[in-house]
């Protein structure tokens, strides 16, 4: 959960806001959308903010706004070439009564001591999913996995298939070892009729731009690229940038 300490309402001129607003911060008088107006932006946030779901508003240490983050897009009119210093919008809806968030934050003491920094983050019971592993904890927003725990997931089926070496076989009889961009999707028309045409492009295992059905199978035949066509087909630009996302750990 973003937490934002807003002051108190001011003026602003109109013609300098980056969102053209005539006054920021929090009024006792505002609406609640009046303060999402005032309050919603522009604020410097860090690379977390992507992936909380929720923001409150507090002021003088209580909760006066909570919103369901929708997403967090630069402000307009930013200054783009200094890295850092561009400040973010948050869009999202503004929760009411009854919503479990709204209902245990707002007019509720923040949950955050009170810091210099008007931005903090508060890691928020409500924002927690099922940890993928089946444990039964919270993972933190964002994240499928409790730290550690997809290791742990993965080493506990490895040693289900007898260590690496039996994990590795059945893994390449029941899926293929295709590590590279070398799997040809053979061109087929979108009822999944082969074209007989030539493949053009070769891709990584799970590329996703082919025709699919009504399930999202994919409806073209699957088959390592000989190697031939390693040799003579160009890569899929998508699966390059994802190969070397992969690589650099992102
Ligand atoms: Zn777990
Ligand atoms: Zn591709």
């Amino acid at each position: 959960m973003i937490v934002i300490s807003l002051g108190p309402e001011r003026r602003v001129d109109p013609g300098e806001d980056e969102l053209g607003r005539d006054r920021v911060g929090y009024g006792p008088t505002m609406s609640p959308t009046a303060l999402y107006d005032a309050c919603h932006g522009t604020w410097h946030l860090g690379e977390r903010a992507q992936r909380e779901r929720f923001a409150l508003m507090t002021c003088d240490g209580v909760g006066v706004l909570a919103v369901a983050i929708d997403r967090v897009e630069p402000a307009p009119g930013g200054d783009e070439g200094r890295e850092g210093a561009r400040r973010s919008v948050i869009h999202g809806a503004v929760l009411t009564p009854g919503h479990a968030v709204h209902d245990a934050y707002v007019g509720k003491p923040s949950p955050l001591p009170p810091q210099r920094n008007p931005v903090g983050y508060f890691d928020a019971p409500e924002e927690r999913s099922p940890c993928l592993c089946g444990c039964g904890e919270g993972t933190p927003a964002g994240k499928d996995f409790v730290t550690g725990h997809d290791q742990t997931a993965v080493h506990d089926r490895i040693r289900q298939l007898g260590g690496v070496r039996g994990f590795l076989a059945w893994f390449d009889r029941a899926h293929g070892h295709w590590p590279g961009i070398n799997v040809i999707y053979e061109p087929v028309t979108l009822d999944g009729t082969p074209t007989g045409k030539p493949p053009r492009r070769r891709h990584l295992a799970g590329c996703d731009h082919h025709h699919t059905d009504d399930a999202g199978r994919i409806l073209n035949p699957i088959r390592p690229a000989t190697r031939e066509e390693m040799a003579s087909l160009p890569p899929c630009k998508d699966c390059v940038t994802a190969a070397a996302k992969a690589a650099s750990g992102g």
